[in-house]
């Protein structure tokens, strides 16, 4: 299990962490809004502790901003205030749900066993982007009346594009997110299924593309927009 804290009062940070690197839960700790939101673009997570009163970006954008990109993680609001208009606030930028500081480390991991309990049950079944839709359920890709069965390994691959269209996804990347840190799957293991799916978008006829951004690596791209 690992979890993104996104806190800028350090000492609130450390406790956080401790508090889950106790339960062994994998944790990777920010400071800042911006932090936050690449880090939970860039990796995958079970839950995102984020504080709402951030320096630059706050919380409620950084939780906007992951919906926007269709990212699901589930989202743990921290904030000092007690306003329920901040929980109004949170709850329609997309969080998940939302605790007042000072907290006990059993509401916080209450609620974030609660988080990614109800997971499965939150998530939505389809992803889409340009004219594809992709269900989750059955891995089948469609475009309009076309669809298609993507195998275990592309489906992992063309989920990650999906849940962040906006972000380039290196080799290096994929093979982690996909392969597993200790596979021993090369550059041309990314390559070939890169060109599976290619073929896959061919077949459909669909106007979306996976863009190579030489050295940096792959996008989906929408000719129309
Ligand atoms: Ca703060």
């Amino acid at each position: 299990m690992k979890v993104l804290i996104v806190e800028d009062e350090k000492r609130l940070a450390r406790a956080l962490d401790a508090i889950l690197k106790e339960q062994k839960y994998l944790t990777d700790v920010v400071y800042d809004g911006k932090s936050g939101y690449d880090y939970a673009t860039l990796a995958r997570y079970d839950v995102v502790i984020l504080d709402v009163m951030l320096p630059g970006m706050d919380g409620f954008e950084v939780v906007r901003r992951l919906r926007e990109d269709k990212n699901e993680v589930p989202v743990l609001l921290l904030t000092a205030r007690t306003a329920t208009g901040d929980k109004v606030t949170g709850l329609n930028a997309g969080a998940d749900d939302y605790m007042t500081k000072p907290f006990e480390p059993e509401e916080l991991l209450a609620r974030i066993n609660a988080l990614t309990r109800r997971r499965g049950a939150v998530t939505m079944d389809t992803l889409s982007f340009g004219d594809l839709v992709f269900d989750r359920n059955t891995s089948e890709l469609s475009c309009g009346e076309s669809s298609v069965k993507l195998n275990f390994k592309e489906a992992e691959i063309f989920k990650l594009f999906l849940r962040a269209p906006s972000v380039i996804l290196s080799k290096d990347r994929l093979i982690s997110d996909v392969w597993g840190d200790d596979s021993d799957a090369m550059d041309n293991n990314v390559e070939a299924y890169i060109s599976f799916l290619r073929r896959k978008l061919k077949f459909l006829g669909s106007r979306v593309l996976i863009r190579n951004h030489q050295k940096i690596g792959y996008k989906l791209e929408d000719p129309s927009c």
